[in-house]
């Protein structure tokens, strides 16, 4: 029932699994392709959970003193706006210390809600001083009341996930009724999802087979090339260390909060910029979804995995299957950026395209 919300925390979470039945069309696919939607939590990503959940959490325990601790958090950028948010509401200064490639837009959100930003080299080992992890650390050990709520360690951030994210879909599919349009087998077959910390992949592990709901649920990581957190480890051989544009996944370290292993998760595929590129692309002219990167890297990764292992052709061909894959961000943090222009100025729509260039008797861009 719609009410009185008392402030903005309260409108986190709660997004839509959505049906992505021109794609599922355009591919061929028997199993049902669904989106769980995260641009429409109030901070724009999925990363407003964690945020929420650790400062609630450290106001409990007494980490967070009101009107004295300052935040201080490394983050590509969602977390730090999860952050700022909440600190916006509840009265902490907050200091983000964000790689150089994170995106403009990111900076500017997290200004705007008060918070201070700090770049740093992207290129940086995460265990060297200038890195955004190594520069926060030094921070919080300089500035009094400086707090460090460690999204890549703390565990309230794969909580938040089992306890939201992971109930939310599986309330969703167990709610849907199969029907002769729609046929569903009634529980979450697949999930996919990017890795960054690895709490959104965890915590949904763990709220789909702890709870009993399926404990032979596949569950998909998604990981750039470039990165390391793949297994078997031969899979990040190619592209090591090389550099990738797509913001929020990908590491060159273990955060101690991925359970990188085959109980939680059962395959990792790898993506690159360009795929992922496309595959956003496609969201958002297929399904009308103004979505990130990063949901282009999952799309792209899933897509893969039906076509390449044998698992994935086997749940491609199956009907009432249900493929959920996390979208965990907005276009609102990349608008700007060059991949996205690039991708959008050049998308032609051939048919209307053709007719305004009769009627105006010229290209019509
Ligand atoms: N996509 C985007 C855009 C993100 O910002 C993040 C968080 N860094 C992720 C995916 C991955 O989420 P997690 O940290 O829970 O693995």
């Amino acid at each position: 029932m719609p009410q009185i919300l008392d402030n903005a925390l309260g409108a986190v979470g709660n997004t839509p699994l959505i049906r992505l039945d021109n794609i599922k069309r355009e591919l061929g696919l028997k199993c049902n392709l669904l989106g769980k939607v995260e641009v429409t939590s109030i901070g724009g990503s999925v990363k407003d959970r964690i945020a929420k959940a650790m400062v609630e959490a450290a106001e409990k325990d007494g980490t967070l003193i009101p009107g004295k601790s300052i935040v201080i958090e490394a983050t590509s950028g969602n977390t730090g706006i999860g952050l700022a948010m909440a600190c916006a509401i509840k009265g902490y200064s907050v200091v983000i210390t964000l790689p150089e490639k994170m995106s403009l837009e990111k900076e500017a959100a997290l200004r705007a809600m008060g918070a201070e930003v700090v770049r740093t080299p992207t290129e940086a080992a995460w265990d060297s001083p200038e890195s955004n992890i190594g520069l926060a650390k030094r921070l919080a050990a300089e500035i009094p009341h400086g707090v460090i709520l460690d999204q890549y360690r703390n565990p309230n951030n794969p909580l938040a996930h089992e306890l939201t994210t992971g109930p939310e879909i599986i309330e969703a599919v167990v709610s849907t009724p199969s029907t002769t349009a729609h046929p569903s087998s009634g529980k979450v077959d697949v999930f996919a999802a990017g890795t960054g910390t690895g709490g959104t992949i965890t915590g949904v592990s763990r709220a789909i087979k702890r709870t009993g709901h399926n404990k032979s649920c596949i569950i998909l990581g998604v990981d750039p090339v470039g990165s390391i957190l793949a297994l078997p480890e031969s899979l990040n051989t190619t592209g090591s260390g090389e550099a990738y544009i797509i913001e929020g996944i990908g590491y060159d370290f273990y955060p101690p909060v991925l359970a990188r292993d085959e109980e939680h998760i059962s395959s990792w595929v790898k993506t690159s910029d360009d795929e992922s590129f496309v595959a956003a692309g496609r969201l958002m002219r297929s399904e009308g979804l103004m979505v990130g990167g990063s949901s282009g890297s999952v799309l792209a990764g899933t897509i893969k995995w039906f076509e390449e292992s044998e698992e994935g052709r086997r749940i491609k061909e199956t009907e009432g299957a249900n493929v959920v894959i996390l979208l965990a961000d907005g276009l609102r943090n990349y608008i700007g950026k060059k991949w996205f222009i690039d991708m959008a100025m050049n998308s032609k729509p051939p048919q209307v395209r053709e007719l305004l260039t009769k009627i105006l008797g010229r290209d019509p861009s």
